[in-house]
């Protein structure tokens, strides 16, 4: 089960980046086959195996010889992996709401993944990939919420939670958002934040921004500290509020028994 989760990840992470290319050149997704950047070259089938072809070719186009991006098998390898972990979190055999849990957990882990690599290589992020990520979560709260056994009432269910949470985080950085004028942050990272608030409900909502911008300061100290980024230089703030999307989804269950021990 865990395998084929693995499997599935490298396919999906394979189409993850067709998307990623299809967004820079503005083609459509479904349109042609793949083909290498430099020569033009139609790619062989058996030269477009996820993962593998990367290494068996050792980085480079068989016909131009032109370095291949490690974008490529980095995106198939995250996403492999993150769908196997969410294999061996989420699916418990037979229960409705784990088979649902791990079906959105997967939608998820794609849609933040276009988002984390297409925000960190070009400081800006889809709106379709955002308004995927937020009716992907809110369809998925919905039918959680529906399917949940014994049924709860809306008023103290996951959904209210997490729909109060998406709300919350949301006005919170479009408050940054206006008062830096958008120096600071984006209107992407607004909407970014709405889906880690559906994420992580609002009673979590603390914890998983504490999550956000600790990594990201984390990250942003160790860059100068390395003199490869100087303190006016942007870093994009979208990948640390993937980061904590990502953990609370995973281990929101374990930060919840945490933070709230003490109330
Ligand atoms: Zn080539």
């Amino acid at each position: 089960m865990i395998f084929a989760l693995f499997i599935l990840g490298l396919l999906v992470g394979s189409f993850l980046n067709v998307v990623l290319f299809r967004f820079e050149t503005g083609e459509t997704v479904v349109s042609g086959r793949s083909r290498c950047n430099a020569c033009k070259e139609m790619i062989a089938w058996y030269d477009n195996i996820p993962l593998l072809s990367f290494i068996l070719l050792r980085g480079k186009c068989r016909r131009c010889g032109m370095r291949i991006s490690w974008q490529y098998p980095a995106v198939e390898l995250a996403t492999a992996g993150l769908f196997a972990l969410a294999g061996s979190t989420f699916y418990v055999a037979g229960s409705v709401d784990a088979a649902l849990g791990l079906a959105f957990a997967l939608g998820l882990i794609a849609i933040l993944l276009v988002v984390f690599v297409y925000d960190l290589t070009h400081m800006e992020i889809p709106v379709s990939a955002l308004m995927a990520g937020i009716l992907w979560t809110v369809f998925s709260l919905l039918l959680l919420w529906y399917f949940a056994e014994p049924r709860e009432a809306l008023s103290d269910s996951r959904l209210a939670e997490g729909l109060i949470g998406g709300v919350v985080a949301f006005l919170f950085f479009y408050a940054f958002v206006f008062f830096s004028r958008e120096t600071w942050m984006g209107m992407g990272d607004a909407w970014l934040a709405s889906i880690l608030g559906l994420v992580a409900g609002w009673k979590l909502l603390l914890p998983a921004l504490t999550i956000a911008f600790g990594s990201g300061a984390i990250v942003g100290i160790a860059l100068m500290a390395f003199g490869s980024k100087g303190m006016r230089s942007r870093i994009p703030f979208g990948p640390f509020l993937v980061i904590s999307v990502l953990f609370m989804l995973f281990f929101g269950r374990m930060v919840k028994d945490i933070w709230l021990l003490p109330w």
